[in-house]
């Protein structure tokens, strides 16, 4: 049973200044390069929006949904594409942009895709890090804040749909 006590773990304004910390090493390392933004629905779409405005390299930008059928409890199950890229990658900078790392099973499985269609490179930029609970040989290249275990909502990452909406990164408390 879900206690739904959420308290704020990054205001609005902290995402903000690190979001802009966060643009500025990626318009350094892309300058001159052709760059794809890939956001990673659904949460990511906020993070992904306060980033991309702040992109001065003009990025193509196109969107993926990714699905994990398994483990309830974590992503390790069988991961797929419910909506796969619709531009051309080859030969291009891909820039996936993720809300959150855990396991790495997600980006493991994206990277491995996106690697085989022979993209010129490949990098994360994630919103969070949970680096202690990975699980998968994912490095995080771009990383907002790193953050303990526990569950994270709020800025684009739900709770059973809910709490995306909500302007902060909250920590929601779970008791039993
Ligand atoms: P991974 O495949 O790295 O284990 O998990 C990545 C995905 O799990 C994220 O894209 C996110 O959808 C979900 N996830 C992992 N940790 C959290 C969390 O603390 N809160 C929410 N809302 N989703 C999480």
């Amino acid at each position: 049973m879900w206690n739904r006590g959420i308290s704020v773990l990054y205001s609005a304004k902290e995402i903000e200044d690190r979001i802009r910390e966060m643009a500025a090493e990626i318009n350094a390392m892309y300058a001159g390069k052709p760059l794809v933004l890939l956001c990673v629905l659904k949460g990511a779409f906020m993070f992904f929006s306060d980033l991309a405005k702040r992109i001065t390299v003009h990025p193509e930008i196109d969107f993926v949904r990714l699905s994990s059928y398994g483990n309830c409890d974590n992503s390790s199950g069988v991961i797929s594409f419910t909506k796969d890229i619709e531009i051309t990658i080859i030969n291009k900078h891909v820039l996936v942009v993720e809300d959150i790392v855990d396991t790495g099973a997600t980006m493991d499985f994206l990277c491995r895709q996106l690697k085989a269609r022979g993209v010129a490179s490949l990098r994360i930029a994630a919103l969070m890090d949970k680096k202690e609970r990975r699980a998968f040989p994912v490095k995080v290249d771009f990383v907002g804040f790193k953050v303990p275990c526990g569950f994270v909502v709020g800025y684009g990452l739900d709770y059973a749909e809910k709490y995306r909406e909500l302007p902060e990164l909250c920590l929601m408390n779970v008791r039993d």
